[in-house]
């Protein structure tokens, strides 16, 4: 059996500060600046930094965000109830927004500017080979101040018999390591999403050891089967009017995601419903090995940043 999840509910003193615009909320972003965005990356010793917190919210409409929860994940708790059942923390109309499989051009940027415009937050599940084609993108999904956690590195079915077991924790830690990388040395989350939710039981079993959350869904929005942003609507509000909570998977990568977005969250704000964020006590620890080969199959640059001129002088031809 699973080691039970320890949920500390933050403050909710913080969570209204921080969508309120107090001047404590702008002392910390102060405190947090400079902003990692700005920072060169990848870093030869990243130094790992403080998520900043979300912006203050200067929408008095806005959904914003109901509660924010910290989750232990020792021994690897999982969550959603399509596939775990052992902890019901969601409250009657809480929903927790996720998205998968970005960062992405356009579409992962126009989901950070829907959630911005209602002050409200959601879990980023990466695959880490977008992490490593598009890095400045997932900076701007961690200085947001939202929650990113990983989707393995290459989107790999870990059901297929064809990989070992060294090549499925391989797609799991290779995507911790090369978000770590993209995001210049601060760690994700301990936050996991199989995809196509397809969970091997060995390998549930291999994240209860790293300590790392699963995330299932309590509602899919089927976003990936939809014709345009109406039906990614309507399948969600099915689903979540009969259920009256639950985590919804959604994905950054689709087109018509990103614009059912700024509508699906008009309607959660007028249906009643609150957004709860889900932070990790602790960051994910990459393991070392990982860590190296992620920099030898990316052909990263690992140790300088100088530019050409300053490694390479001619001094005779
Ligand atoms: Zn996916």
């Amino acid at each position: 059996m699973r080691i039970a999840a320890g949920l500390v509910f933050a403050s909710s003193l913080a969570a209204s500060l921080l969508t309120s615009g107090t001047a404590w909320s702008q002392a910390q972003r102060t405190a947090a600046a400079p902003a990692p965005a700005a920072a060169p990356a990848p870093a030869a010793a990243p130094a790992a930094q403080t998520q900043p917190p979300r912006a203050p919210c200067m929408n008095a409409e806005a959904l914003g965000v109901g509660r924010t929860v910290e989750i232990d994940t020792t021994g690897g708790p999982g969550f959603g109830f399509e596939h775990f059942k052992d902890l019901d923390f969601l409250r009657d109309h809480e929903v927790v927004l996720t998205f998968d499989d970005g960062p992405w051009p356009e579409n992962t940027p126009a989901v950070l500017k829907a959630l911005s415009e209602q002050c409200t937050t959601g879990i980023f599940f990466i695959i880490g080979k977008h992490a490593t084609y598009y890095p400045e993108i997932l900076k701007q999904v961690y200085a947001a101040g939202h929650t990113v956690g990983t989707h393995t590195w290459s989107h790999a079915a870990l059901t297929n018999k064809k990989l070992s077991e060294d090549q499925r924790k391989e797609e799991i830690e290779l995507g911790i390591s090369a978000v770590k990388w993209a995001l210049g040395g601060n760690s994700p989350a301990p936050f996991f999403r199989f995809p196509a939710l397809q969970h091997p039981p060995e390998m549930v079993t291999y994240l209860g050891t790293r300590n790392i959350g699963i995330f299932s869904c309590d509602l899919d929005s089927f976003d990936f089967k939809a014709r345009n942003a109406q039906a990614v609507i309507d399948v969600t509000f099915k689903k979540l009017d009969k259920l009256g909570k639950g985590i919804i998977l959604m994905h950054d990568f689709h087109k018509h995601t990103a614009e059912a977005l700024p509508e699906l969250l008009r309607r959660l704000k007028a249906g009643g419903y609150k957004v709860v964020a889900m932070r990790a006590k602790e960051p994910v620890k990459s393991l070392p090995q990982y860590d190296e080969q992620l920099a030898k199959v990316a052909k990263l640059p690992t140790v300088s940043q100088r530019p050409v001129s300053s490694v390479v002088t001619t001094v005779s031809e």
